[in-house]
């Protein structure tokens, strides 16, 4: 007998003894303290349906009607959530569950009940900051995505919608790889995931449903199973499609010269840098062209500077027409121009240079005169040529003779071609 009073008192749901009519016997630390009493005694002798809400009443008494069934004995009731009204007047939601004992020699009714007016607050911010999530997750304008450890998606937010034109089911389940259109760009992330763990605003390219090629930007980490294995990749990816635009626009601004839409003199430089290394180490021929337009000041002073602008668009086009795709033209100053020819050498430079004054002396130019027609015109250039020679300490070095070539096709004469001493030596010229 003693024995079960301190089990009642250990228990940590709240345990009421009562009689079949529903008088309370014995309750323990938790029951007092659920139901809000100043202590055991304040609850002995009393009914305890008084504290049931009076909408749950009719289930209560039912319910332990059942329990006190022969046919019952010794089984408790299924739990059930019930509105109990505390000593102190607040109300509580208690899930509880009923068994008939022997009490005392007598039969009786031991109620077990525990508070679950936390829980369901609990699980109402639970459901809250998952709706939250919900909200933060479909509106997000990037796409989550997470893979296995074979690269098959698993799981993909509906931002994939608005980016690939996908809905999410029809992308979980596939390999990443099926969206990409060049295999080196997912190759390159893999990489980068197995060496760091994880890549940041890391750039690549993938397919939209209709086709169009599109940047994307990814933010990723490696996923570990408990073993520590690799389980896959979790992160996002963004659409950088029009930064990318703009940064591809900025470039060509930056690069391209407006007037004849030539490499301008940086861009043109930076290639000649480039080609110049590579001739060094590859010990491969250079050769460099430049052509200065004969006498134009003077057609800005005859025709005007706005007629001169179409007359170096018309020069432009002519050498540009004149070159093979490879080869590099740049816009070096007002009517200057530079060609680069790698892996040509001198004696075949030249055959291009006097390919090139020919384009440009063919040229047809010509203005409308007010009533009186028109004014014909052609023009002719001079032509310094120059090649990469072994004693070169820099592209300089090279560029200098080109230019002093281009001063000598000048001094004798102009629209003819000059190649510079040093390189005429050793060329055999
Ligand atoms: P030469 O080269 O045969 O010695 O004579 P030139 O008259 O061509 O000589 P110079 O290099 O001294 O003059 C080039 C002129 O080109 C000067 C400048 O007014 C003109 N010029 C430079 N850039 C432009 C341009 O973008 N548009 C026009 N219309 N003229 C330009
Ligand atoms: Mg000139
Ligand atoms: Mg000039």
């Amino acid at each position: 007998m003693d024995h079960d009073q301190e089990l009642l008192q250990l228990l940590p749901a709240a345990a009421l003894v009562v009689t079949p009519e529903g008088v309370i016997l014995r309750a323990n630390a938790a029951g007092v303290a659920l139901l809000e009493a100043d202590s055991e005694q304040a609850l002995l002798g009393r009914i305890l349906g008084h504290f049931v809400h009076p909408m749950d009443k009719a289930r209560s008494s039912q319910r332990i009607e059942r329990v006190k069934q022969p046919d019952h004995a010794g089984r408790p009731n299924k739990s059930s959530e019930f509105r109990v009204r505390t000593d102190k007047g607040q109300l509580r939601m208690v899930l509880v569950a009923s068994v008939a004992i022997e009490w005392q020699g007598a039969p009786a009714l031991l109620m077990c009940g525990m508070d679950m007016t936390h829980q369901s607050e609990i699980q109402e911010q639970l459901r809250e900051s998952e709706h939250n999530f919900r909200r933060l997750f479909d509106n997000m304008q990037d796409v989550y995505y997470r893979t296995d450890a074979q690269g098959v998606v698993q799981h993909v937010g509906p931002g994939v919608r608005r980016v690939l034109g996908y809905e999410p089911h029809e992308i979980e389940g596939r390999t990443a790889e099926s969206y990409y259109p060049q295999s080196k760009d997912r190759d390159a992330f893999k990489a980068a995931i197995q060496e760091k763990g994880e890549v940041a605003d890391f750039p690549g390219q993938m397919v939209r449903r209709d086709g169009v090629v599109i940047d994307i930007s990814i933010s990723s980490h490696a996923l570990y199973d408990h073993q520590g294995q690799f389980a896959g990749v979790e992160g996002i990816y963004r659409d950088v499609t029009q930064r990318k635009n703009l940064e591809r626009e900025l470039q060509r601004l930056a690069t391209t010269d407006m007037l004849t839409g030539m490499a301008n003199r940086r861009a043109f430089l930076e290639t000649a840098e480039a080609a110049y290394q590579t001739a060094r180490t590859q010990h491969t021929p250079l050769t460099l062209l430049m052509l200065d337009v004969d006498h134009f000041k003077s057609i800005n002073d005859r025709f005007g500077h706005l007629e001169g602008d179409r007359a170096l668009v018309a020069f432009a086009r002519a050498v540009m027409e004149g070159l093979r795709p490879g080869d590099a033209v740049g816009r070096l100053g007002g009517e200057e121009f530079g060609v680069l020819l790698q892996g040509t050498t001198l004696a075949q430079g030249h055959e291009v240079a006097v390919r090139l004054l020919n384009c440009v002396r063919t040229l047809e130019l010509g203005v409308a005169d007010a009533g009186h027609g028109s004014h014909r015109y052609r023009i002719t250039a001079s032509l310094g040529l120059g090649t990469l020679r072994g004693s070169d300490r820099s592209l300089r070095d090279l560029l200098d003779r080109a230019d002093q070539a281009l001063y000598q096709a000048k001094h004798e004469g102009r629209d003819r071609i000059a190649l510079a001493d040093a390189d005429l030596d050793n060329q055999g010229y």
